[in-house]
């Protein structure tokens, strides 16, 4: 913990410093001081996957304020989730001569030859949030302690069920994120293996009887999908059983739960809705958290992250070396690609004002 708080320290003062340099550098109009040779300035190509999640719509806006603080400019795409078009997105990149790639994956294994085109073009590319899989031509990754998003998940249903103290047994249901996105297994497995003691001792119980990883994933982490399946969940093994907690992967998902389980009858005084767990702390499950509907969710600061991403890009047009924390984790299965992992941090009723609106994420009045 020390050492991640450190670590987290040390990357934003050199964000900081960064950024005061870019500040300074437009300011005077005058080349970057770490002697590039103009490579600085040029335009920066950030491909995001979708705008139906706010999370990505904070992650773009945020690096291209970033960028352009810094003297680039930003050209910021998103795909609707369409692996193909994002394929396409990239392609113009590369065509209009951006100088550098960001890129958050829908498909993860799907880049592989759009990216071989970046590297014949000399392009550095960034794995933003998400690895990309499958291909050399990625320069470095971006990302939050994924395992330990998982980790958070499953430790607060293992907290607020009381299962350290022997509560028990409870019913659980597990629900994964989209098969095609990396960051699904690290999440699942950070989840499971901190229930797994209680699923051997039957304390936890999954009376639909899925728990493997590919029974439980929500292709483009859809939450009218996840909502279908809980309806399906409900009505073939919850007669008179109650439900007392929902694994969920993300605050969209969550949502969809949450749907399904109001139109089982859950959320009166006699039967209550179970802990539903979520990720990103969007603004409607922040409110759902509130209202006492959803119980947590993992807060990911997207504008780190983008300080992140940012910090690395710049490094790389100007001949310095991106930070990163983690050599060994992330194989793309052709790499081990250097890392810079942030800190996820878990979010409920308790903490949410001294964590989002004490951390300027939200404001106290986009709350009501
Ligand atoms: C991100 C999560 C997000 C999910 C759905 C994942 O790759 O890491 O923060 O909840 O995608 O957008």
């Amino acid at each position: 913990m020390r050492i991640a708080r450190a670590a987290l320290l040390r990357t934003a003062a050199a964000v900081t410093a960064t950024l005061t340099l870019g500040a300074g550098v437009s300011a005077c109009g005058q080349s970057s001081s770490s002697g590039s040779t103009g490579s600085k300035g040029g335009t920066i190509g950030i491909a995001m996957p979708t705008k139906s999640s706010e999370r990505w719509i904070a992650d773009g806006s945020n690096m291209k304020k970033q960028f352009e603080k810094l003297g680039y400019k930003a050209d910021l795409q998103y795909a609707n989730n369409d692996t193909s078009q994002q394929v396409n997105q990239i392609q113009n990149m590369i065509t209009n001569g951006d100088k550098a790639l960001v890129i958050a994956a829908i498909d993860g294994t799907a880049l592989s030859s759009v990216l071989q085109q970046a590297a014949d073009a000399k392009i550095p590319v960034i794995s933003y949030d998400r690895l990309i899989l499958g291909t050399k031509n990625v320069d470095y990754y971006a990302t939050f302690d994924n395992y330990k998003v998982g980790q958070l998940q499953g430790g607060y249903i293992v907290d607020k069920l009381g299962l350290k103290n022997g509560k028990g047994p409870f019913n659980i249901e597990l629900f994964a994120g989209s098969s095609d996105d990396n960051n699904t297994k690290y999440f699942f497995n950070g989840a499971y293996d901190t229930l797994k003691p209680y699923i051997d001792s039957k304390k936890l119980v999954i009376k639909s009887g899925q728990t493997q990883l590919d029974q439980v994933t929500t292709m483009r982490w859809d939450g009218a999908t996840a909502q279908k399946r809980m309806d399906d969940i409900l009505s073939a093994n919850y007669g008179s059983a109650k439900v007392d907690a929902v694994l969920s992967p993300y605050d969209g998902i969550s949502i969809g739960i949450i749907a399904s389980l109001k139109n089982g009858g859950y959320g009166t005084k006699s039967k209550p809705l179970p802990i539903v767990t979520g990720q990103d702390a969007e603004l409607a499950s922040v409110k759902s958290i509130i209202a006492g509907e959803q119980t947590s969710t993992i807060y990911k600061d997207t504008r780190k992250l983008a300080q992140v991403a940012v910090q690395m890009v710049n490094a790389e047009l100007t001949g310095g070396k991106p930070e990163v924390n983690d050599t060994k984790q992330y194989n793309n299965g052709k790499k081990t690609v250097p890392t810079y992992l942030l800190q996820p941090v878990s979010v409920d009723k308790s903490n949410y004002e001294s964590v989002l609106v004490g951390g300027g994420y939200y404001k106290a009045s986009d709350l009501k």
